[in-house]
């Protein structure tokens, strides 16, 4: 075994399962092991390395920076954080953001907008505030959020959790309808569940539930962590449905893959309930996170890669979808966020032949792969990858492994 593999089995607690690899560089869409064997990344660290590794513009942006300023805190103002926020909230059609770290505190960023929201502009009776999420949703390990997930295992033993919180069916906009009371204060979901399995739900579906929201003065709130700033073919996700959120979660791909960098995005009237105390990070909306930011934002825009995504989605979808083979149930998605669903219990192995190819993917759920590779992945980059995975999935085929025996 290799010894930073060893190290790590001795060092970390054991709450992941990685891949056997010990990749110790980057470039583009491509990633190195310790020996050197070169590898091609299709899960951009689930989704946050839009840009490709170590972008030049954007290690430029992060070097600059660190020479500068990297670290202020909030206590003071800075000259990075304004022009970023600006043109985050110029992008994304929002008021206003409030700059945190990772997706977990932009999410939790949200829950306390929110409930603030319903009691001082909506008027919720003090300690009564709702908020809707759908099953099988994903934002993040942290007690509250852990506390609304419908996934047992990220339950187990993290209990007791938050009260507040009611679930309801992805995918199903009568159900949230029927949840709605007048305590509700928000509804917040995926525009695509990613780790539920990439579960994209019918045209429409968005834009109904946003009806409903607006029809029962509920806010509706995109957590567009994974789906958002390009990845799915449109800046947002909920532009697919015409939605426009009324507050919206960014961060993986915000931080252009070097830095946390994330944000809850909103309308004055939400984001103005936070008053000074009343929420904060040492981190968040740090002046090296802002500058590497912004560089990320100019880079989508300029490199066109919202549309590349969208280009480069259609022609995996199509490839992946042409691909015959007993052990692959389901292939959907949008842009490039797809996931391939095989027979259950075989998508580690299915990941683990790739790998041997050079190819870096994850299951969720040990039955779906996700195919979530750099924006500026290539046509001719796809089209070994997918042979690749022809040929891993010929290899596992129970005919071709008898005749090989
Ligand atoms: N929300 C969504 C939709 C996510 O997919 C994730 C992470 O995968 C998160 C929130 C949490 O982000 P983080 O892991 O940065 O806390």
């Amino acid at each position: 075994m290799s010894n930073s593999i060893a190290l790590e089995n001795q060092f970390t607690a054991q709450n992941y399962r990685p891949l056997p690899v010990v990749l110790s560089c980057g470039e583009g869409v491509y990633l190195w092991d310790e020996a050197g064997k070169r590898y091609l990344d299709m899960m951009s660290a689930y989704s946050a390395v839009s840009f490709g590794h170590s972008h030049p513009r954007l290690v430029a942006a992060l070097t600059r920076q660190a020479g500068r300023l990297a670290i202020a805190s909030r206590a003071f103002h800075t000259d990075q954080l304004g022009p970023f926020l600006k043109r985050l909230c110029e992008l994304t059609g929002q008021d206003k953001a409030l700059p945190m770290n990772t997706g977990a505190e932009a999410v939790e960023t949200a829950l306390k907008a929110a409930r603030k929201w319903g009691y001082k502009v909506k008027a919720i009776p003090d300690g009564h505030a709702e908020i809707i999420v759908c099953a099988d949703n994903f934002a993040g390990r942290t007690t509250t959020i852990v506390g609304f997930s419908s996934e047992a295992q990220y339950r187990d033993g993290f209990g007791p959790f938050a009260p507040g919180f009611r679930l309801v069916a992805f995918a199903d906009a009568a159900a949230l309808e029927r949840a709605i009371t007048p305590n509700t204060a928000a509804f917040i979901v995926e525009p695509i569940q990613g780790e539920a399995g990439i579960i994209v739900p019918p045209k429409g579906y968005l834009a109904e539930c946003a009806r409903i929201c607006r029809a029962c003065n509920v806010l509706f709130i995109a957590d567009e962590v994974q789906t958002g700033l390009g990845r799915t073919g449109k800046l947002l996700a909920c532009e697919h449905d015409g939605v426009k959120p009324d507050g919206l979660i960014l961060a993986k791909a915000l931080g252009g893959g070097l830095l946390p960098v994330s944000a809850f995005l909103a309308k004055h009237e939400v984001m103005d309930v936070f008053t000074p105390g009343d929420h904060g990070s040492t981190f968040g909306g740090n002046p090296l996170g802002a500058a590497v930011g912004l560089e990320a934002l100019k880079v989508l825009v300029e490199e066109n890669l919202t549309a590349r995504a969208a280009e480069l989605g259609d022609y995996l979808l199509g490839e992946l979808r042409a691909i015959v083979s007993p052990l692959i149930k389901e292939v959907r998605g949008k842009g490039l966020l797809i996931g391939l669903e095989v027979q259950p219990g075989k998508a580690r192995e299915l990941c683990e032949r790739l790998l041997q190819r050079g190819i870096l993917s994850k299951d969720t759920h040990g039955a779906v792969l996700r195919f979530a590779p750099p924006l500026i992945i290539t046509r001719q980059q796809i089209d070994w990858a997918v042979g690749e995975l022809r040929a891993s999935l010929a290899d596992m085929e129970p005919t071709r492994r008898r005749a090989i025996a």
